[in-house]
């Protein structure tokens, strides 16, 4: 154990996931002395039971519909099935590399790294096994866990959570799926790929339901035509669990039977008995307080990622931490526009959003103060060599800048790193309308709906 009694570090970080050790880097980066306490793997959620295992098992979807699919593009070949313990020494040996890579970083950075569990018993001290490590400030990155419902207890085995599916070692036959948010929709795109009969259950009208309106619906009918099956606006009211698998009964009455019940119904914070409380950290419902530049109440205290009331995302933890980083470092850092976020679905068809819903615009502009433009994919070159389906619809405030850009599609997640800049820079429809498009590409859409806004549409009807 390192003696370490009388040091006074710059920061101490707890909790090594995207927010913790994006913190980690950019302190040190900028010079400060910094302590990452983890009590897992060194990368958390994202790395190893989130965005990095889920997006290799979508890939791994996306290569079965290719060669299941494969005589559409006059390709003959022959779909045998998936070998799952396969599919998960490609996932495996993704998230390995990436982790090695990871630990490098943070040794070369020169950062403390200590492997246990914290505590924070102090403002500005944390202690691991009976040590304590004091710093000038504390970042508390503890992030998230799977939740459940009342009464539905996860035995992983018929009754999973995201970290349960991911290291399944066969696909099973048939799933249901509880919530229909983004963990939800990924998870039935790949067993569906995967060949299993899929249902999802979402109490709120639609999947996605963070979305814009119009994408839930166009995703809603992918879906359909993929054959996965859905319960809107259904309430989970019990579920009955066989030898073989589990009985869901909803509130209205109906009931599935399926061989697993995934329950994708949200992450809730990682923050009890971590002594936040006792040190005078305030919360709201488990999560922790801060203000728009992460501080809590708590002066020497800031806090990051999934363990604050922001958007649960790995890149919103990155910022995060980046930001706390500066601002402990002395710098200036703007505080972090939300609504600027990128928000990717990485299901077949993707689903990628920046800015507000039309919905929401309207709430803020009026009525008759938001103009919108939907560009369907049907006239992109691209998306029909892909022959996907879709669209790139725009959100303007009238007579102003474009505020939400709302896409469905195949591969569309891409194209929201342009969407980014369109937000993030206020752009005007005529701004982006004379910027020229690679063709055939994608891209290609963003700039055609922009056109349309402009009211110089080229292939589209005026
Ligand atoms: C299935 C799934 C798919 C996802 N896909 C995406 C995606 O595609 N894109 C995206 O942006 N986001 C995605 N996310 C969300 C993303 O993973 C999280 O937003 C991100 O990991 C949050 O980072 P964090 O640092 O706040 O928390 P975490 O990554 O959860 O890290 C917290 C760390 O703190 C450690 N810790 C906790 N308590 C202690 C303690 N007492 N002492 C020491 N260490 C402690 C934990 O071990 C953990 O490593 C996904 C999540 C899931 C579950």
């Amino acid at each position: 154990m390192a003696d370490n009694a009388g040091t006074v570090y710059d920061v101490v970080i707890l909790g090594g996931g995207s927010g913790g050790y994006a913190c980690a880097l950019r302190a040190a980066q900028l010079g400060l002395q910094v302590v990452l306490v983890e009590k897992g793997e060194l990368g958390g959620t994202c790395l190893h039971r989130g965005c990095i295992p889920t997006k290799a098992l979508l890939h791994a979807a996306e290569v079965a519909d290719s060669s299941r699919e494969s005589e559409q593009f006059g390709v003959r070949s022959t779909f045998e099935g998936i070998d799952m313990p396969a599919v998960n020494e490609y996932k495996d040996g993704v998230v390995a590399r990436l982790y090695k890579g990871l630990q490098g970083l943070v040794k070369s950075r020169k950062i403390t790294y200590v492997e246990g569990i914290g505590r924070l018993v102090g403002p500005t001290t944390v202690e691991v096994d009976g040590q304590r490590y004091e710093g000038r400030h504390v970042v508390l990155a503890t992030g998230s866990a799977p939740k459940s419902l009342p009464g539905l207890e996860l035995d992983g085995r018929l009754i999973v959570s995201s970290d349960h599916a991911l290291r399944r070692d066969s696909v099973p036959a048939s799933v249901v799926v509880l919530g229909g948010g983004v963990i939800g929709c990924e998870f039935a795109s790949v067993w569906r790929s995967f060949g299993a009969e899929v249902t999802i259950v979402e109490a709120l009208p639609h999947l996605v339901p963070l979305e814009d309106e119009q994408a839930s619906k166009a995703l809603e009918r992918a879906f359909r035509k993929r054959k996965i099956g859905f319960e809107l606006g259904a309430r989970f009211a019990g579920v009955e669990k066989s030898d073989t698998g589990v009985k869901v009964s909803l509130e209205n009455g109906k009931t599935i039977e399926a061989e697993l019940l995934l329950v994708a119904v949200g992450r809730g914070p990682v923050s009890q008995e971590l002594g936040y409380e006792q040190v005078g950290v305030e919360m709201e419902r488990g999560f922790v307080k801060v203000d728009a530049h992460c501080q809590t109440n708590v002066p020497t205290i800031s806090a990051v990622g999934d363990l604050i009331p922001t958007l649960q995302l790995a890149h919103v933890g990155f910022g995060e931490g980046i930001m706390v980083a500066e601002r402990l470092a002395g710098l200036d850092p703007a505080p972090i526009d939300y609504d600027g976020v990128p928000r990717v679905t990485y299901s077949e068809p993707e689903v990628a959003s920046v800015g507000i819903t039309e919905a929401r615009a309207k709430e803020k502009y009026g009525d008759d103060g938001v103009e919108t433009v939907t560009y369907d994919l049907a006239g992109n070159g691209k998306s029909q060599i892909l022959k996907t389906a879709g669209f790139v619809k725009l959100v303007r405030q009238k007579d102003g800048p474009v505020v939400g850009i709302h896409m469905v599609g195949s591969r569309v997640g891409e194209l929201v790193a342009e969407a980014q800049l369109i937000y993030g820079w206020e752009a005007y429809p005529d701004d982006v309308a004379q910027l020229i498009h690679a063709h055939p590409t994608q891209t290609e859409a963003v700039g055609e709906a922009h056109l349309a806004l402009a009211g110089k549409p080229l292939h589209a009807h005026s």
